[in-house]
């Protein structure tokens, strides 16, 4: 491609509003070009790359037994009211209705309308297994979207959805499935981390999320030092044991702690660590006030308390709950507040101690509460959030915490889609069972972030080879004496060459400046820089630069790299 008829316009300077390097540069290297919030236009560089990354998926599913379709964007809601998920993707669903008031959502996924036709193609267990995907633009109406193509509002996922007679064969697809999945990444060159992940609204039980390590991903990132233990936040939990015993605390006293709803607060008045507090965590429980109970310098992980009290639902209590329920004191709470339905607790609170917690009365609090004298409490669950340093829960070892960007998930589904949807198939004796399902996304926009957070310096993107644009960026530099044209029609010849070798040449013959060139190079981010200018050819070579690494070196450009084999030609270049 010639740049000087490419429809690209780079920019020098930081655009407005992106945040992260990544968005910056996306944006400044002329691949993409927002049109409204969270929602790109996809420029020929960024098109290029984009269908990189979608060959190297469309590969990697094909080589492990899925095939391809496409599936509309479109979809008719009531397909999602069957399955009432509906409800759960809530105002995340970008809805529309047609001229007959019919109605209808852009596609956040696609588990209904894959079941719905497999429902209808499939009836036998000779049928099974089956493995579908599709590579597909995506639509959610996410709250707050954010850093370019991280957070979008319309984006480009593959999904996959496999079918099978029991949960044994579905086993065999989700490891086929996430050995694929580290091969894409692999190939990507991303640092990633598959790790158990968050079922979300998708419902089902094991998954994984396959995690690209960087500092400005969304989620944290547990993962133990010693052992394979990796898991999100949300699930991750430490090892804990309730331990029996009583605290040998003298008895309990109430002190004046006037205007001091926090903890921090009280923890210095008293002048004690605030592990040394008891924290009351008062929640709604289905129109029930519940307490969790975790120490002072801890936080309660909301997802874990969520999975506690399932299938109840947890939600913090607000100001209006608390002046509905005048026992429950806020900033004040003690574990032994009136009409509370359950009291649950995380085992470090079975440790042996006195505690300084809420009276449930304002301005006061008690020192020396003792777990089975001065509180109970009903259920023990795991609630606290995981911090750097706490043990392992598999091997007792340190856990680190790092960001990470959610580049892919696989879920083992179970029958929750086939039974509401009516996908069936009939056994060797004759008997219908629902189909037990699998499904499988990648966030193929999302890659892209990744992969320039990690492949990136101060003068621009740098491309993996294998999702790079272009293979070459071939600069010439005519320079402005008699030779000029003698250099450019060596350059010319050589853009040919390659092409004809089958290398995918960026080719930039624009009258600009060296300084110009180069730099746009450096923004690019193709591997490989080879510039023709006259100093050079004065001694038959052209200059040959890795983008990744600086390294230079030199290649010999007299007849013969013109005339050698295509093979050749590509083994000196590339
Ligand atoms: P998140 O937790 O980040 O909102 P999710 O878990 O809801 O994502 P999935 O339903 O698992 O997303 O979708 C499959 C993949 O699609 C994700 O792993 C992610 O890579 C990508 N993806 C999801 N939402 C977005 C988005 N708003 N913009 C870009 N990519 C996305
Ligand atoms: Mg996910």
């Amino acid at each position: 491609m010639r740049m000087s008829r490419l429809f690209l316009r780079t920019l020098r300077d930081d655009p407005a509003g992106a945040d992260i390097a990544s968005h910056r540069l996306l944006l400044r290297a002329g691949c993409i070009r927002q049109v409204a919030s969270g929602v790109y236009a996809w420029l020929p560089i960024g098109q290029r790359v984009l269908a990189k990354v979608a060959q190297i998926v469309r590969e990697e599913m094909d080589a492990a037994g899925a095939q391809e379709m496409t599936m509309p964007i479109v979809q008719p809601r009531e397909l999602w009211e069957q399955t009432k998920r509906d409800v759960d993707y809530g105002p995340l669903m970008f809805r529309l209705e047609d001229r007959k008031q019919a109605r209808y959502n852009l596609s956040p996924t696609a588990e209904e309308v894959i079941t719905t036709i497999v429902a209808g193609e499939l009836e036998s267990y000779r049928d099974l297994p089956m493995n579908l995907y599709q590579i597909n633009w995506k639509y959610r109406d996410e709250l707050r979207p954010r850093f370019g193509l991280l957070r979008a509002r319309e984006f480009l996922m593959k999904d996959a959805y496999s079918f099978h007679i029991d949960v044994d064969d579905l086993k065999r697809t989700y490891q086929d499935m996430y050995d694929a999945y580290s091969r894409v990444f692999t190939r990507c060159a991303l640092t990633f981390r598959p790790v158990e992940g968050e079922a979300g609204e998708i419902g089902g039980d094991t998954n994984h999320e396959f995690m690209a390590m960087a500092a400005v991903g969304e989620d944290d990132v547990v993962w133990c030092q010693k052992c394979d233990y990796a898991a999100n936040a949300e699930v991750a939990r430490r090892k804990s044991e309730t331990v029996d015993g009583k605290a040998d605390a003298p008895a309990r006293e109430k002190v004046h702690t006037p205007d001091m709803p926090g903890i921090t607060a009280v923890a210095e008045h008293l002048g004690v660590p605030a592990g040394e507090l008891l924290k009351c965590i008062a929640f709604d429980l289905d129109g029930e006030v519940g307490l969790a109970l975790v120490p002072g310098d801890r936080d309660v992980n909301p997802a874990a308390l969520a999975q506690a009290v399932a299938p109840k639902r947890a939600r913090l209590l607000a100001d209006d709950d608390f002046a509905a329920h005048p026992h429950v004191v806020k900033g004040y709470i003690g574990p032994d507040a009136e009409s509370v339905a359950l009291v649950i607790a995380d085992p470090m609170v079975s440790a042996p101690h006195g505690w300084v917690t809420g009276a449930n009365e304002i301005d006061h609090h008690v020192r020396s509460a003792v777990l089975g004298r001065d509180f109970e409490v009903g259920e023990w669950a795991d609630l606290v959030a995981v911090v750097p340093g706490d043990p392992c829960p598999r091997c007792g070892s340190p856990l680190s915490i790092d960001r990470g960007i959610e580049v892919g998930q696989v879920f083992e589904l179970g029958t929750k889609y086939s039974e509401a949807l009516g996908a069936l198939y009939t056994d060797e004796a004759g008997a219908q069972h629902p189909m037990v399902m699998g499904c499988y996304g990648i966030g193929i926009s999302r890659i892209i972030t990744a992969v320039v957070e990690e492949h990136h310096d101060e003068q621009g993107i740098a491309w993996p080879a294998e999702l790079a644009p272009y293979d070459v960026h071939l600069v010439v530099i005519p320079g402005k004496g008699d030779e000029a044209s003698e250099v450019i029609k060596t350059a010319d010849e050589l853009y040919d060459a390659l092409a004809n070798a089958g290398v995918d040449v960026l080719y930039d013959d624009r009258d600009a400046s060296p300084g110009v060139k180069f730099a746009d190079a450096d923004l690019l981010g193709v591997p490989v820089r080879l510039t023709v200018g006259a100093k050079g050819l004065k001694r038959d070579v052209v200059e040959r630069k890795l983008r990744k690494t600086g390294e230079e070196s030199e290649l010999q450009i007299t007849d013969d790299l013109l005339t050698v084999s295509a093979e050749e030609l590509r083994t000196a270049v590339l």
